[in-house]
């Protein structure tokens, strides 16, 4: 696995890996967003989770990975690992990967499409309001951890990797799309603070 881009590795732990437990969340009422922590040496999979603010608003994708991966029996270093969030984090769950010692974090959708795409604005509102910051406001790269975007990964290939790519990530948008909707047209039946 390690002879693996790791565009190609993010992208298919996106898709086979987080969008299935996605679609039994978003089933039962949760919102879209979900994470997961790989190995840097070999890009295995350690942990993938999704939202579960059901059971409580703070299960954001991000932070309900970390607590499964805080009860795992034997845990690596988090400086030997990469995490992955679907959607660019919140100012909650970057603090969070934060404060458990990530230096990085990779995401496939930004905060422009939560709230476009998605219709969930929060993570700019809380930006804007707590912050000051306008979207993108804030340091991407810094003391503790560098982040980036998957679509940058994958404009940085070649083809024909490059189309396989794309192809991959219109696919997975199509599927965020759906549950989207799902979870749009359930909404109104949870009391979810943020939702
Ligand atoms: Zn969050």
């Amino acid at each position: 696995m390690t002879s693996q881009p790791l565009s190609v590795r993010l992208l298919d732990v996106i898709e086979h890996d987080i969008l299935p437990l996605t679609a039994r969340g978003v089933s039962l009422g949760n919102k879209v967003f979900g994470a997961a922590i790989l190995r840097k040496s070999d890009l295995s999979l350690v942990v993938a989770e999704t939202n579960n603010e059901l059971e409580n608003p703070l299960w954001h994708g991000e932070v309900h990975t970390l607590k499964r991966f805080y009860e795992l029996g034997e845990k690596p270093n988090t400086k030997d690992l990469i995490f992955l969030s679907t959607h660019e984090p919140c100012t909650m769950c970057m603090s969070a990967i934060t404060w458990a010692g990530f230096d990085n974090f990779y995401s496939f959708f930004s905060h422009e499409d939560s709230r476009d795409a998605f219709a969930i604005p929060h993570d700019l509102k809380i930006l804007k309001e707590v912050f000051g910051l306008e979207p993108g406001g804030y340091r991407r790269n810094n003391a503790f951890w560098n982040s980036y975007f998957i679509t940058d990964l994958v404009e940085a290939e070649e083809d024909p990797l490059k189309s396989t790519l794309k192809a991959q990530t219109a696919r997975i948008k199509a599927a965020y799309d759906d549950l989207s909707t799902s979870y749009q047209s359930s909404k109104g039946g949870n009391d979810i603070p943020l939702n």
